[in-house]
């Protein structure tokens, strides 16, 4: 079969378990070619990488620019942390300019889908769409009900609008408002998240029973914890860049003891930028901390969470996957994983996100922030 429109890039490319060398083309949104030996007629030559996924999000507090000082609950918790007032009282329009901004950070770094925990109810569901409608970039949008209460209407209307719910904590929720919220989640098929074990230890039989579909944090479970989580087939996202801030460490060598899955998440855009490479090179380091961990083990943690939305989709680059492709001016081989762990945003030459480059032709490139209508 001829094939006229296919583009190609070649190099060391991942194929799921290591890097191989070859070329890569794809038609339309879906890779069509992986073969051996390089092809001339290519766009782009160099280390090949699937499109990162940034496995937790809260895009809308890249609207909060100053430096911050204080806790977690003074920062972050709702509803009166510092980030939930500047929120709520935010123009859309530059709520939407803030995501936007992040999400081309996220593009130029790497990253090709996010999973975004998205605050403000229906509306803040809506700001997040308004922000991707411009973008070549996946993502799950997860919300949540304006308040720390169950309302049925409420969460319908959220669960057709979004792709499930995700709440800050346990400890945050009275216990039979949460757990009607998440049968409801579940009645309608969707995807519900939380965070667990941030700055306290929660009990986590409770949260199982809520049928999470991934947790985020457990920085303080103990090793039962996470052979809970485990045996239940839970994913756990980390984000040791948010943690470091609060002042604590993810033991990442123990939770791959206990056999969980992990995913790797850059968590607030006010606290860290969204840049999955910064948050590679970060876990690698701080795994070194407590004894080491394969630079292997967080590339991988740092693709896993695209098998939420799809989960047949494939970690390598393979015939039928998706066309996100991150192609980076760094040497292959052997090499490929370490040169992974050093990455930087100036060593990525081209990023292909559903079939579109970015930059490039094609690509839809971020507008100015629109006057609003209404605030
Ligand atoms: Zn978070």
């Amino acid at each position: 079969m001829v094939r006229a429109n296919v583009q190609r890039v070649a190099g060391w490319f991942y194929d799921g378990r290591r890097f191989r060398d070859g070329t890569i083309g794809w038609e339309d949104d879906v890779i069509v070619e992986v073969r051996q030996g390089r092809a001339r007629n290519v766009i782009a030559t160099g280390l090949i990488v699937p499109g990162l996924w940034n496995a937790h999000t809260h895009l809308g507090d890249a609207l909060v620019t100053q430096e911050l000082r204080g806790t977690i609950e003074e920062l972050v918790a709702p509803p009166h942390g510092l980030k939930h007032r500047i929120l709520a009282k935010a123009k859309d329009g530059a709520v939407v300019a803030a995501m936007r901004r992040a999400m081309a950070t996220m593009l130029r770094t790497g990253t090709t889908g996010f999973s975004d925990f998205r605050e403000g109810g229906l509306k803040g569901l809506k700001l997040l769409y308004a922000a991707l409608a411009a973008m070549p970039l996946q993502g799950t949008a997860l919300g949540r009900p304006a308040a720390l209460a169950y309302d049925a209407k409420e969460v319908s209307a959220i669960l057709r609008a979004s792709d499930g719910v995700a709440v800050s904590s346990y400890v945050d929720w009275p216990s039979d408002q949460l757990g009607k919220l998440a049968a409801h989640v579940r009645r309608e098929r969707k995807m519900f998240a939380i965070h667990c074990s941030e700055r306290i230890r929660e009990d986590i039989d409770k949260v199982l029973d809520l049928s999470p579909a991934f947790l985020v944090h457990m920085v303080q479970a103990t090793d039962a914890d996470l052979a809970r989580c485990a045996e239940a087939g839970v994913p756990i996202v980390l984000c040791p860049r948010s943690n470091a801030f609060f002042g604590m460490t993810p033991d990442i060598p123990r939770l791959l003891r206990a056999g969980v899955e992990l995913h790797l998440g850059t968590d607030n855009a006010m606290i860290n930028t969204p840049s999955m490479l910064r948050e590679m090179e970060f876990a690698y380091r701080i795994g070194r901390l407590k004894g080491g961990v394969s630079a292997k083990a967080i590339f991988e943690m740092a693709l896993r969470a695209r098998r939420l939305e799809d989960p047949k989709a494939s970690v390598g680059i393979r015939v039928g996957e998706r066309a996100d492709l991150v192609v980076l001016d760094l040497p292959g081989g052997t090499s490929g994983f370490a040169s992974m762990m050093r990455a930087s945003a100036s060593d990525v030459s081209l990023v292909v996100s559903g079939g579109v480059l970015w930059p490039g032709k094609g690509a839809v490139m971020p507008q100015p922030p629109r006057r609003r209508r209404s605030s």
